[in-house]
């Protein structure tokens, strides 16, 4: 399983950088959230994305913004014959609802719904996508609520934090896996409702799963972080292995 990160920006674009996108490749492609930017950087390696699915943890703009241009492009060149695919969008429980309504503002209503294949995903509930089993947990994110993905090809699995609180749903998300990519957006934890984890939060996360390997990000680069952590990068690519479990 290889991912790629396409990128690795907080809700304000680092320089250079832009915002949240995952790409995960194994059995298929699969893409995990899709902010701001994320669509020009994959057009950078072929002409449209050939993806199978895009997974989406939350509605806030970026983690789903460049769907819009995706919208538009794909339905233009499809419409001078061009082969944009029609990838499956896995949502957030209500979010075709409320898709719909947001386009009735971007667009039209059924704008998402003629270049994607709708999908809701359930809270807990294994879903293949791309030929991935994917399970969203519930996490908490300021008043909205967020989702975390666990993604396995049966073999590697990581787990992807999407913005969140901290959480003992958190360590469950991330117990055991390859590769543990976990937002730390601040230096100190904020107070109640919380909706995102300083680098702390995320590692006593991480040493509470046993989880091999931690990658942070969504990091805003006015928040420098110690050089003890990996810090994701857009262009990063790890090829995750199933990690050697010792003490047997
Ligand atoms: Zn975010």
């Amino acid at each position: 399983m290889r991912l790629t990160v396409i990128g690795s920006s907080p809700a304000w674009p680092n320089p250079g950088s832009v915002q949240s996108g995952y790409l995960v490749e194994g059995p298929g492609r699969l893409l995990l959230d899709c902010g701001p930017g994320v669509l020009g950087r994959l057009r950078e390696q072929e002409g449209w994305p050939r993806v199978d699915a895009v997974a989406i943890t939350h509605l806030h703009l970026d983690h789903w913004g460049d769907l819009v241009p995706w919208v538009w492009g794909a339905l233009h060149l499809r419409g001078e014959g061009a082969d944009t695919g029609t990838p499956e969008l896995w949502l957030p429980p209500r979010g075709g609802d409320r898709l719909a309504t947001l386009g009735g503002f971007l667009g039209y209503p059924g704008m998402f719904a003629d270049a994607f294949d709708l999908r809701e995903y359930a809270e807990g509930e294994p879903f293949q996508a791309a030929g991935f089993a994917v399970t969203a947990l519930p996490l908490p994110h300021y008043t909205i609520g967020s989702h975390g993905f666990r993604v396995t090809d049966g073999r590697a699995t990581v787990a992807y934090s999407g913005d969140t609180g901290p959480s003992d749903r958190l360590v469950e998300l991330a117990r055991g896996v390859d590769l543990f990519l976990c937002e730390a957006t601040l230096d100190e934890a904020e107070p109640a409702p919380p909706g995102h984890l300083s680098e702390a939060q995320a590692e006593e996360a991480f040493l509470a799963s046993g989880a091999a390997r931690l990658l942070l990000t969504h990091r805003p680069c006015e928040r420098p972080l110690d050089s003890r952590y990996e810090l994701a990068h857009d262009g990063l690519v790890v090829e995750v292995e199933p990690a050697a479990r010792g003490g047997r």
